[in-house]
């Protein structure tokens, strides 16, 4: 499993972050969620976590320049060497292009594409669920109805047009994220391997 390089694609509320988090405590990969790298500058108040803040709000995408540049920055640090999840990135067909340039400038490639297929009325269920479970103050603000249509709206128009592209290149993979958790797991482990 050294040195692997995965990709999670899937809608919002699909299950990527947790997925990624068991696969990175099972074979020491690192995760980068992109949407945590975000919300990390909002909270710490930098100059590009205020621009950020309302578009994620909002449910659009912040724009590939800046995504690129970040996620080629953290790449380079040393807790990636042992393998990455991204979770979250690409979102574009523009950013998944120059994601393959980067990593081959960086002399590294993806290994596996994973698509977390959930319809979109699953996701409405679940996004309920996660709202009533968080606790008062902790709610994202981008964790609501309004907010998931239009993510959704963005998932399908921009980022689903990287499946077939990733697909092209006999990378990607299905996995039904509506089975259980722990299934959908046995899933993911059975296509990366030991
Ligand atoms: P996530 O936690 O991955 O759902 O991301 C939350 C929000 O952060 C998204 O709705 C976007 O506004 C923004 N975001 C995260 N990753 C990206 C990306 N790769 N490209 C553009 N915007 C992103």
């Amino acid at each position: 499993m050294k040195g692997k390089r995965v990709i999670f694609m899937g809608p919002p509320g699909g299950g990527k972050g947790t997925q990624a988090q068991r696969l990175e405590d099972k074979y020491g990969l690192k995760q980068l969620s992109t949407g945590d790298m975000l919300r990390a500058a909002v909270a710490a108040g930098t100059e590009l976590g205020n621009k950020a803040k309302a578009i994620i709000d909002s449910g659009a995408l912040v724009s590939d320049d800046i995504m690129v540049g970040m996620i080629s920055e953290r790449i380079d640090q040393p807790d990636c060497e042992p393998g990455i999840i991204l979770d979250g990135f690409p979102r574009t067909v523009p950013q998944a292009e120059a994601l393959d340039v980067m990593l081959s400038e960086k002399g590294m490639k993806i290994d596996a594409v994973i698509e977390l297929r959930v319809e979109d009325s699953i996701l409405y269920d679940r996004i309920r669920k996660r709202a009533s479970e968080a606790g008062e103050g902790n709610i994202r603000a981008d964790d609501n109805e309004e907010t998931l249509r239009k993510r959704l709206e963005v998932y399908h128009a921009q980022t689903a047009p990287i499946l077939p592209y990733y697909g092209q290149k006999g990378l990607l993979h299905v996995v039904d994220g509506t089975l259980p958790m722990d299934a959908v797991t046995r899933e993911l482990e059975g296509i990366l391997g030991e």
